[in-house]
């Protein structure tokens, strides 16, 4: 019998799952952010369990992706634009990356979330730790790197995304997060669908810098990201870690968004 709000609190937490479930569903109700829908499970964070397996599903469906940059190779509607992105691809500085899924619906709304609470929900561990077990084993992680932010922006949210998402992988495979060795040195404008490949480049040039080189040299990486949009930034970084010695330099991200060449 319950007697007090503690009684009652304990009662819940031994409550088996699906219960706590209904139970949470009907105290907080919440609305999926995707179509609106009830969300009755805690794991699945703001999207419905239907929405998560619409991504779950489009992942692993059967869109052949390219082996290096995981881009759904299906989109290619031209000649000119498949010979674009095999270029820009080629010049990529790391040797593979690899996301969770796409950056759209259930995904696309954890990863905005993501950027103002530093916490994952347990549907994106889960998906996190199965991409983790998937990665190429040719070459086994020896650190994990998060994407840097630029002190101003750190300084405004508080955290970053990347780093939580980098912690995350640590516990689950023992390794550690190295969030020192490298720092951006450059505020980088967010890369906009329009802009050349050109363009982007010269917006990155020298926007990272190996601080502690002795702690890159001679390692595979494996750098985290919430989002990889075009490659460039993650292909920069990594330019600048093999230039400071690392031995090869992998990417993971949460979500793959796809720009205008699908590249
Ligand atoms: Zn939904
Ligand atoms: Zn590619």
């Amino acid at each position: 019998m319950i007697t007090s709000l503690n009684d009652f609190f304990d009662q819940v937490l031994r409550t088996p799952a699906t219960l706590r479930d209904a139970a949470v569903a009907t105290l907080f109700p919440s609305a999926c952010r995707v179509c609106g829908d009830a969300i009755e499970s805690w794991r699945d964070g703001v999207a419905c369990s239907a929405c998560w397996h619409e991504i779950e599903r489009e992942d692993a469906d059967f869109y052949p992706k390219c082996p290096k940059c995981w881009a759904t190779l299906a989109g290619a509607s031209s000649v000119e634009t498949g010979a674009r992105r095999r270029h820009l691809c080629e010049r990529f500085a790391f040797d593979f990356a690899r996301s969770c899924g796409p950056y759209r619906g259930a995904m696309r709304e954890t990863v905005l979330l993501l950027k103002r609470t530093p916490h994952l929900p347990a549907r994106l561990r889960g998906a996190l730790r199965r991409a983790f077990a998937a990665l190429p084993d040719s070459c086994p992680i020896e650190s994990i790197i998060p994407m840097p932010l630029y002190p101003e922006r750190l300084a405004e949210r508080g955290f970053n995304q990347a780093e939580v998402i980098a912690r995350e992988l640590a516990e689950l495979s023992g390794l550690r997060v190295n969030s020192t060795a490298v720092i951006r040195v450059k505020k980088t404008e967010r890369h906009r669908a329009g802009m050349g490949a050109r363009e982007r480049a010269r917006s990155l040039e020298k926007a990272f810098r190996v601080r502690a080189p002795r702690l890159v040299e001679g390692r595979v990486a494996l750098l985290v990201d919430d989002v990889m949009t075009t490659g460039s930034t993650a292909g920069e970084l990594a330019r600048a870690l093999l230039e400071s010695g690392a031995r090869s330099v992998n990417v993971l991200t949460l979500a793959r968004a796809m720009n205008e060449f699908g590249v």
